[in-house]
């Protein structure tokens, strides 16, 4: 199996070919097709599977394809996690893999100056990765809002859990457009996370590795 045959373009190509990707994960194989469709998805898996890229290709080829060039950016895709690193290794990755998209992808976290991180957004972003904290922070103080977000993805939901972040998750949740494509990955599901991802997803598909 090639990463070619999942659809994917060529900007997306180039990138995985100098990253040295020769094949695509289980993982990847499975959401790949499902979510250049447009569907919600459902994801049953760890870190160290492939899932950042399985979730970052898609959206950086429907980003890329729907691009109003000459606009301001407008933050079109939020991705969720609840770590630092995490969100660290995160957005490394849509670096990486967009290379040659012309997307800009940034990072927020808690824990550090924002100051940085507020100068970078107001230069405009497409892509934003984020912890629970620093996001409500700074939307608080007015230097971000998510009315332009088209792709939503909570990464690793039962550790957000775990970490108490569920309250903070609930207001994000509030306050993203009714209609958008949203993917939720959880290593465990147990009850808490199958409700929450059933108040988010709408008619999921199911990968599970
Ligand atoms: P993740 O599960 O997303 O944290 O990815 C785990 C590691 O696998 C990361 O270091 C990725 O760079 C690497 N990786 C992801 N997909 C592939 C692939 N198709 N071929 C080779 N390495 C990959």
């Amino acid at each position: 199996m090639q990463f070619s045959a999942l659809g994917l373009i060529d900007p997306l190509l180039k990138a995985l070919d100098e990253e040295g990707y020769s094949s695509p994960t289980p993982i990847q194989a499975e959401a790949i097709p499902l979510l250049l469709e447009g569907h919600d998805l459902l994801g049953c898996a760890q870190t160290g599977t492939g899932k950042t890229a399985a979730f970052a290709l898609p959206i950086l080829q429907l980003l890329h394809q729907d691009q109003e060039h000459g606009r301001k950016r407008k933050i079109r895709c939020l991705v969720l996690t609840p770590t630092r690193e995490l969100a660290l290794q995160i957005g490394e990755s849509f670096e990486a893999y967009g290379r040659h998209t012309g997307l800009k992808s940034t990072v927020i976290f808690g824990g550090v100056n924002q100051n940085p991180q507020t100068r970078t957004l107001a230069g405009g972003v497409d892509i934003l990765v984020a912890t629970p904290g620093r996001l409500l922070d700074l939307m608080g103080q007015e230097h971000l809002h998510l009315r332009d977000i088209e792709y939503f993805v909570l990464d690793e939901a039962d550790r957000m859990l775990d970490m108490g972040f569920i309250h903070d998750v609930k207001k994000v949740l509030a306050a993203l457009p009714k209609k958008k494509q949203s993917l939720f990955f959880s290593a465990t599901m147990p009850p808490a996370i199958v409700n929450l991802a059933a108040s988010i997803l709408h008619q999921p598909k199911k990968v599970t590795v």
